[in-house]
């Protein structure tokens, strides 16, 4: 009942993709002469006169080792903003068809739909913020493109439970993209490992947080090989520079730091989320599977992220989301300033 082609927008299934000298000749050769770039260097400390390689090869080839998965399940954009934008964009046709979110979620998937003209269908989460079984009918009933589900959710930190996604990777028509950036942090195997039995699944993953890279751009996602083959065929032939793909080999050769960072983040999170409670300013810290903690105030977060703000520490006032009222999110951040935040919210009057 999924069926890709008939998913894809009809324009983008019979368009010719740019072919860039780079795809027509691979390698190296003598003399480059094919793409109008500078032979006699770069400007600046670096040389960067040469087009990158446009579907990242060397990059892929190290990230399916890494995720257990083929190269040609890799899609690499600008930022996974660039991944959610392009699926929009691939399977949504402008002032006619729809997506689906889920609130309180992340903002992005909205300004996407705005600005490729998609209608945006909100079914809210549950107070404790899962998915209702009535909204995963009504999931399964819609006709909407796209579904987007947060996986640790942001702003509110936990993991939608694994029964309700699957329910809707069975159930929906559309594709099913489950925004895994915080999943390095998540006590769960990602989706990635569940692929194979789901043509219509999408995993976005980032190197914006947990290999502490979101000023390199660099965004992931995961897929069928056909989903992989549209992307890559509507992609910008350039999106990932050279810098980004030569960054990212390195990053990707040093995962004991990675994986340090992730230890250390992780005793941030328990550290904060064991004081937080014990302060009669919070009422609740929410459980989170993130690098962040989402917290109710009482009697008045704003005063309180005001507060913060004039002392130098900046938190992410989430009080008008839906469901987040009284919420602040907190990112775990260094010890020290793990320390600081505490300090600061233990003074607060
Ligand atoms: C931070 C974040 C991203 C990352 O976006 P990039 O464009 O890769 O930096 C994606 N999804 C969610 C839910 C996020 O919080």
């Amino acid at each position: 009942m999924f069926d890709l082609l008939s998913l894809v927008r009809p324009n983008i299934r019979a368009m010719k993709p740019y072919s860039s000298a780079r795809d027509e000749f691979q390698g190296e050769a003598h003399v480059m002469l094919d793409a109008n770039e500078n032979s006699l260097g770069s400007a600046g400390p670096e040389l960067f006169n040469r087009y990158p390689d446009p579907l990242q090869r060397a990059v892929k080839a190290e990230l399916a080792k890494l995720k257990g998965v083929a190269e040609n399940q890799i899609f690499l954009g600008n930022g996974s903003d660039e991944a959610i934008d392009l699926l929009v964009r691939l399977v949504c046709i402008p002032g006619q068809d729809s997506i689906l979110v889920l609130p309180p979620t992340y903002g992005m998937y909205e300004v996407a739909a705005n600005l490729n003209d998609v209608r945006l269908e909100r079914l809210p989460l549950t107070p404790d913020f899962q998915i209702a079984s009535e909204t995963i009918a009504q999931i399964v009933a819609s006709d909407a493109k796209i579904v987007f589900l947060c996986s640790p959710n942001n702003p509110t930190g936990n993991l939608l439970h694994a029964e309700a996604i699957e329910k809707i990777l069975r159930g929906f028509r559309g594709l099913v993209v489950v925004d895994e950036a915080y999943a390095d942090f998540a006590a769960f195997p990602s989706w990635t490992t569940r692929l194979a039995e789901f043509p219509n699944l999408v995993v976005l993953q980032t190197f914006s947080k947990a290999w502490g890279l979101a000023g390199l751009r660099l965004g992931m996602a995961f897929a069928s090989p056909d989903v992989v083959g549209f992307l890559n065929k509507i992609k910008p032939p350039y999106n990932v520079s050279e810098a980004t793909q030569q960054h990212a080999l390195a990053a990707l050769h040093d995962a004991a730091r990675f994986e340090q960072m992730r230890e250390q983040l992780l005793i941030g999170r328990n550290w904060l989320a064991e004081r937080l409670p014990e302060l009669a300013i919070i009422e609740k810290v929410f459980p989170s599977d993130a690098n962040f903690l989402l917290a109710r105030f009482r009697p008045d977060a704003t005063a309180v992220y005001e507060f913060l703000v004039a002392r130098g520490i900046i938190v992410r006032n989430r009080t008008t989301q839906p469901g987040c009222a009284g919420t602040l999110r907190l990112t775990v951040g260094t010890p020290s300033e793990n320390e600081q935040l505490l300090q600061a919210l233990q003074e607060f009057k």
